[in-house]
């Protein structure tokens, strides 16, 4: 038997999607196998032609890979969702699953690096045209819609500074142009936004970061109703292949189990320490949309369950401040991962970002005093005295 849905959402991140095997094992069981038999040819036959529920092979489905996905689609509140290899397989999965050659693209400023190099470098490429809008501005998006867009694309909260999209109103937006909103919701994960609920057509997931949440696999996913995902998304995964490994799955289920508890604590000491740098002498600028003076404050409020572990700042300098700060830490991880117990640290402009030209970083506003971290869960005093070591060098 699954066990049943709840509908809370800590209860179903525990218990939901899991269906228990015979031999009744109380953790979810890793079903290490490329492929499964049948009884007889007869039912072989109707597996292979989908006339039959049942697992053929582990690249189509497989019944840790499965859990993963009834799980994450019941936190997200999805009638789908598939398991990826990675979060950009799953980006790349659900556009050439649903983008016929000529659409057109419409995607925020400040996208994840990889995702902006995808679009630009291999999507256009393949005969689908992207154009970037004012992640903040809706109205930037509605003049930058063309006959042909098929898929708005946002990530929200952006990385590193913070901005924030009105999902609402970019899926209005699409709706009235029969184009389909795809939210990626990996800063966030379903334990602080749902962007189904508030009309997006598409959640994709770089699991890697929160949904794992301690820095182990690389996943993704993809979330949605059953004919985008279900069929559509499906059908080029099963056919394409980047498909999660089930040990990767089980990762990511006892990553789901604790993502409530944990999201709160990234968000309780991300507040903290954003509070704490705000008052800084040696800090010129804070970006953390649950500061009072963040631009779309208001609307995160409103859009989020809580304002997320990631909190950016400029020192008072220039780079060589910037680097003093980073270099003078002794716990933090200098990495530009995020989304881990461990607290990280990176300097933007000249990691993440560095292959920006100079104009393209400038416009997306970030130079070269900015720091990012993605608040971990050690505690909170040992975060700040950490950052101390070099704010406290800089006059
Ligand atoms: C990391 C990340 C991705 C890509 O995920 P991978 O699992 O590394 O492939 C996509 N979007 C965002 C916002 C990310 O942070």
């Amino acid at each position: 038997m699954t066990e049943p849905e709840q509908n809370n959402f800590a209860t179903d991140a525990v218990r939901a999607g899991y269906l228990r095997t015979q031999e009744n094992e109380h953790s979810e069981a890793i079903f290490a196998t490329s492929s499964f038999v049948f009884d007889n040819a007869a039912q072989a036959a109707d597996r292979f032609k989908n006339n039959a529920p049942g697992n053929v092979y582990s690249r189509f489905t497989n019944p840790t890979v499965r859990a993963f996905e009834q799980r994450l689609a019941v936190l997200e509140g999805g009638q789908s969702c598939i398991a990826t290899s990675s979060g950009m397989s799953a980006i790349m999965a659900t556009c050439v699953a649903l983008l016929d050659a000529g659409e057109h693209v419409l995607a925020s400023t400040g996208l994840f690096g990889s995702t902006a190099q995808f679009f630009k470098k291999y999507l256009t490429r393949m005969g689908n045209p992207v154009d970037f809008a004012q992640i903040d501005d809706p109205q930037d998006w509605r003049e930058k819609i063309t006959p042909e867009t098929r898929m708005l694309f946002v990530e929200t909260p952006s990385n590193p500074l913070t901005q924030i999209a009105d999902i609402s109103a970019l899926a209005q937006i699409a709706n009235d142009n029969n184009a389909l909103l795809v939210v990626d919701n990996c800063f966030c994960t379903p334990a602080l936004q749902r962007p189904l609920e508030l009309g997006a057509h598409i959640v994709v997931h770089s699991a890697t970061k929160f949904i794992d949440g301690q820095g182990r696999c690389v996943g993704g996913a993809v979330v949605g109703d059953k004919k985008l995902v279900g069929e559509d998304v499906l059908g080029f995964l099963r056919t394409a292949g980047p498909t999660m490994s089930p040990f990767n799955a089980w990762v990511f289920l006892k990553g789901l189990e604790t993502l409530d508890l944990r999201m709160q604590r990234h968000c309780q000491s991300a507040f903290e320490i954003a509070q704490w740098l705000e008052q800084h002498p040696a800090v010129s600028k804070v970006y953390y949309p649950g500061l009072a003076g963040h631009p779309q404050h208001e609307l995160c409020a409103r859009q989020q369950s809580g304002f997320g572990g990631i909190v950016s700042f400029e020192v008072a300098g220039g780079q060589d401040d910037a680097w003093r700060v980073l270099d003078s830490t002794q716990m933090l991880s200098i990495t530009a991962n995020l989304g881990d117990t461990k607290t990280t640290i990176t300097h933007p402009a000249t990691t993440t970002h560095g292959r920006l030209s100079d104009a393209d970083r400038e416009q997306a506003g970030i130079n070269a005093s900015l720091l990012r971290i993605a608040v971990g869960l050690e505690g909170v005093e040992d975060i700040k005295a950490d950052l101390l070591r070099g704010l406290k060098q800089i006059s």
